[in-house]
């Protein structure tokens, strides 16, 4: 016994632990008098269980913001699911879908909100100031919305030792040793053969894209059993040893022999059964097909090519003692995209259209992870372009100013450019209490205590001294705390969409992001605070950015 207090043995430490990502139990021994404490206290506190149907009713708004985004990501495992995700939030703001494909001239209007997809895997919306004359500035928010992950090869079908096993390609630089031992599921986009199209000769289809999630483990990297790989450094080789397994090919065996006769594609209206590519069903696993067409909602003969990565069906939860964390997958870049959207559709709430004279737009983009260099990444023409069709929407009539004549349309582009403005707005990095040492020692982030200025003498990050002015007014009205981050000089640095769109546009840029440890991990943590935080300083930044531009005299 220790010491002479009555001790007793209580099982009850159980925290169900969707907050602390896994399951914990254990004993404790209390003094007596602590028990009947303990027990009162076990009849008051909740449950720390939140799920994505938690009412937010009561609930501190930053928690509220937090659970939100926790359902964002969890239906956003893809760059195609994450712009579907957003276009739903801003369908439910009143924002109308447009296609760059149109003439806008009959749809985009002074006070109208709007947004618009590129390959399905990027988006831009905006809300256009009712006092909007050409020429005037744009205040804008970039963020991306794909993540490090593994794709589905081509011809993805392989079996080893009695293993079925799906060849996938590495995207993006993750940290590829955190996908084993997960339990993995794959989505994406699927594009299949839809009916035969109004007009077109008989047998002619169209080709539509469905959205496809499967929502159960199907596949796994086991690691090596540490009796059988003594080495510290765990480096796998990212083309033999990064390979999931599917199942058991005996399985398999049984399941291709029924499934082969309806891969087939149907044949030809013209009796031509040349076929260029080798038939999927050869290409990947039966099984692996059927489940993927069944989640299409369409027979596996519809299906002419997908676009499927791997995720984890670990759902995305707050996490900490008190929730003060989120433990989850691609916080990079989900969190800036969806702080943003929010933003932009808050900002429309907070700070009526009426009175503003700019457009304020949020654009998030694929392919940041990879170089932003592709027809849809921030490398392409699509802010541009679009930058470019905004800058000349003409003025409602009465807002025209009588003391200052509208720019000359062909001037009003440069003009919008040079009285722009973008934050691009990507993770950062917390400090990591075990890793110290890996920091700046005046520039080490805390998680919870709000977006993060990225600088960097070397322009690896956009951001300049009237930037940090401008944010810091955007903060200061709307109560948002702000830290700084540089990177130590023998140290490398990441880079963001900020300085690639900087140097493209001329628009003045800053840098940020909200802190985060373990960036590229499978599963991330962020800090559940900080995305009310980011919310809050979007709003801020695109209602007011109109006000404030004029006050800053750079030129
Ligand atoms: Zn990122």
């Amino acid at each position: 016994m220790l010491g002479w207090a009555a001790f007793t043995t209580v099982n009850l430490l159980q925290v169900n632990a969707n907050a602390l990502a896994g399951q914990f139990s254990g004993r404790v021994v209390l003094r007596a008098s602590q028990v009947a404490r303990t027990a009162r206290a076990a009849r008051v506190t909740p449950r720390l269980r939140y799920s994505s149907s938690s009412s937010p009713a009561n609930m501190s708004q930053s928690k509220a913001a937090a659970l939100e985004f926790l359902d964002f990501v969890n239906a956003s495992p893809t760059p195609y699911h994450a712009v579907a995700s957003a276009s739903r939030l801003l369908d439910a703001a009143g924002f109308a879908l447009i296609r760059e494909r149109d003439n806008w001239a009959s749809t985009v209007k002074p006070g109208g909100k709007y947004y618009l997809t590129r390959n399905g895997s990027s988006v831009v919306a905006f809300a256009v100031g009712a006092r909007w004359q050409p020429g005037n500035p744009i205040g804008m928010v970039g963020a991306h919305t794909d993540s490090p992950c593994l794709r589905v090869k081509p011809v993805s079908k392989r079996t080893a030792k009695g293993y079925i096993q799906v060849g996938v390609e590495t995207y993006g630089g993750g940290v590829w040793h955190s996908w084993f031992d997960r339990d993995l599921s794959v989505a994406g986009r699927v594009l299949v053969r839809e009916g035969a199209a109004e007009g077109a000769a008989e047998g002619a289809a169209n080709f539509v894209q469905k959205l496809v999630k499967v929502d159960k483990p199907i596949m796994r990297i086991p690691h090596l059993a540490i009796h059988l790989h003594r080495q510290t450094n765990f480096d796998p080789n990212k083309e033999d040893e990064l390979l999931p397994i599917a199942g058991l090919a005996e399985a398999e065996l049984n399941k291709s022999a029924d499934a082969s006769p309806e891969a087939q594609p149907p044949p030809a209206a013209d009796g031509d059964d040349f076929q260029p590519l080798k038939q999927l069903a050869e290409r990947h696993h039966p099984a692996f097909l059927s489940l993927v067409a069944e989640q299409a909602g369409v027979d596996v003969s519809q299906i002419v090519d997908f676009e499927l990565v791997l995720y984890d069906t670990h759902q995305s939860c707050l996490g900490g003692l008190n929730d003060e964390f989120i433990f989850s997958p691609r916080l990079d870049n989900l969190t800036m995209t969806f702080c943003s959207i929010q933003g932009l559709i808050s900002s429309v709430r907070t700070a009526p259209l009426d009175n503003d004279a700019s457009i304020r737009l949020v654009a998030c983009f694929d392919h940041e992870e990879i170089g932003s260099c592709s027809a849809h990444g921030a490398d392409s023409n699509l802010l541009p372009a679009i930058l470019r069709r905004l800058s000349v929407i003409p003025g409602s009539s009465s807002s025209s100013s009588s003391s200052s004549s509208p720019p000359a349309a062909d001037t009003a582009f440069e003009q919008t450019l040079s009285t722009s403005f973008l934050l691009s707005a990507d993770m950062a990095h917390a400090v990591h209490p075990n890793y110290a040492a890996k920091y700046e020692r005046n520039h080490g982030p805390a998680l919870n205590g709000g977006p993060v200025i990225k600088i960097n003498a070397n322009q690896r990050y956009a951001t300049n001294s009237p930037g940090i002015v401008l944010l810091q007014e955007v903060a200061r009205a709307a109560r948002v705390p702000l830290q700084l981050f540089v990177v130590r000089n023998d140290s490398p640095c990441g880079s963001t969409i900020g300085p690639i769109l900087s140097a493209k546009l001329g628009v003045r840029t800053l840098d940020l992001g909200n802190p985060q440890l373990a960036m590229h991990s499978i599963r991330e943590t962020g800090g559940s605070r900080d995305v009310e935080y980011a919310v809050r300083l979007f709003d801020g930044f695109l209602s007011r950015f109109c006000e404030l531009e004029g006050r800053i005299l750079v030129d």
